[in-house]
């Protein structure tokens, strides 16, 4: 039987070194283009990434290579995982941030990255090698052999290599035949639990694709399937590494990993941390900027600047009335308000309101987006 391990996927064999790191949290996800060759019809990028030439170093927009330090410092990673889009669509940038981060994390900063074989030649993996890359995972096509043969030139080099693909549950025949291709040719085999995404690209519900539950986005054979070829490679004796991971593992063990290590870095001095890295803390906010309906899209099209500039004599005058030390309150520009410990907003409130903001107490995601869970106002 494949056993399943801590970390909630089944394996046989032991799991490829970047998935050692990711399910402790500790990989930088980077996204660096949306770009991609392919138009796969369970394709997980969201609307507002697929096929755009953006950049995210987590949930962080990157408008310059120092906004993907800066996150990478703010987890303490220990490792990237380079994802797109493909990210050979844009490899100068994906070779320039490989020697970046090698530069400023030192060799032992473990990079893998993913990428179709549609743009895989020589010469690209030769340059992606010499930048430094540790591993890299291609995603074969199901439906087509086209570009099969190419993983060859990526055994010229000694990295780690491996195939990763979705298990989709119609697609029984077509994953024995990726097994039966690469059992002798790479390192590790990848099954990922299919799921549902909220995106456009996405068309596995019209495809009459169901959930396990209603509240799973976990699609219903997937998983079967993945355990049937474990059984099928260990009754058969293959030596190759295979590793299922689930959805599961993706979000209570890899995500609640890494939120953990972001709210080590992101808290201030006044937040108090929930087990599972939310952020609770006091918030001040101009009354034409509360969080509500509509709030997100507002925040992505108002000048901020605006707003500090309206909040920065506020901020002077509250350090004097309160008198607190200068990291008590934070004057937030990414969302424009103040922050400061749930306490003081509590005990102060009416002096809040009298200066025109609105106090409110808020638990959210120690991400770059800080995403709110909870919005309380007072
Ligand atoms: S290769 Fe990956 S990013 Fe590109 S369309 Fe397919 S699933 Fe999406």
């Amino acid at each position: 039987m494949a056993f399943e391990n801590p970390y909630h996927p089944f394996n046989l064999g032991e799991l490829p070194p970047g998935c050692q790191y990711c399910v402790r949290g500790e990989k930088l996800v980077l996204f660096v283009t949306g770009v991609c060759p392919r138009t796969c019809y369970f394709c997980p990028v969201s609307d507002q990434k697929f096929q755009q030439d953006v950049i995210y170093a987590n949930e962080r927009k990157v408008e310059s290579a120092d906004d993907i330090l800066k996150e990478a410092h703010l987890m303490d990673a220990k490792g990237a995982g380079i994802t797109g889009g493909d990210p050979l669509s844009k490899l100068d940038r994906t070779i320039e941030y490989i020697k970046l981060l090698k530069e400023k994390f030192g060799k032992g900063f473990h990079i893998h990255l993913y990428t179709s074989l549609n743009l895989a030649t020589e010469e690209n993996l030769g340059k992606l090698w010499a930048a430094g890359l540790d591993e890299l995972r291609f995603h074969l096509e199901l439906e087509s052999k086209q570009f099969w043969e190419r993983l060859a030139l990526a055994r010229k080099f000694s990295w780690k290599i491996g195939v990763e693909i979705p298990l989709i549950p119609t697609k029984e025949k077509e994953t024995f035949a990726v097994l039966e291709f690469v059992k002798d040719k790479v390192d590790f085999l990848n099954l990922n639990e299919l799921e549902v995404a909220d995106n456009s690209q996405s068309k596995l519900e019209e495809m009459m694709f169901h959930t396990k539950d209603e509240l799973s986005y976990a699609i219903k054979g997937s998983l079967e399937l993945g355990l049937k070829v474990l059984e099928f490679a260990q009754k058969e004796n293959y030596v190759l590494p295979i590793h299922v991971c689930t959805a599961k593992l993706k979000d209570a063990v890899q995500l609640a990993n890494r939120l953990k290590r972001e709210a080590r870095g992101a808290k201030k001095k006044f937040d108090l941390v929930s087990e599972e890295g939310m952020l609770t803390r006091g918030a001040l906010y101009l009354p034409e900027l509360v969080p509500g309906f509509g709030y997100r899209k507002k925040l992505e099209n108002v000048n901020k600047t605006e707003f500090v500039q309206k909040l920065e004599p506020l901020l002077i005058r509250l350090k004097k009335e309160l008198r607190v030390d200068e990291d008590d309150v934070f004057l937030d520009v990414s969302k424009p308000r103040i922050l400061l410990s749930k306490t003081l907003l509590k005990q102060n409130r009416k002096l809040f309101r009298k200066l025109g903001l609105v106090p409110a107490v808020v638990s959210e995601y120690p991400t770059a987006d800080q995403l709110e869970v909870e919005v309380e106002l007072f």
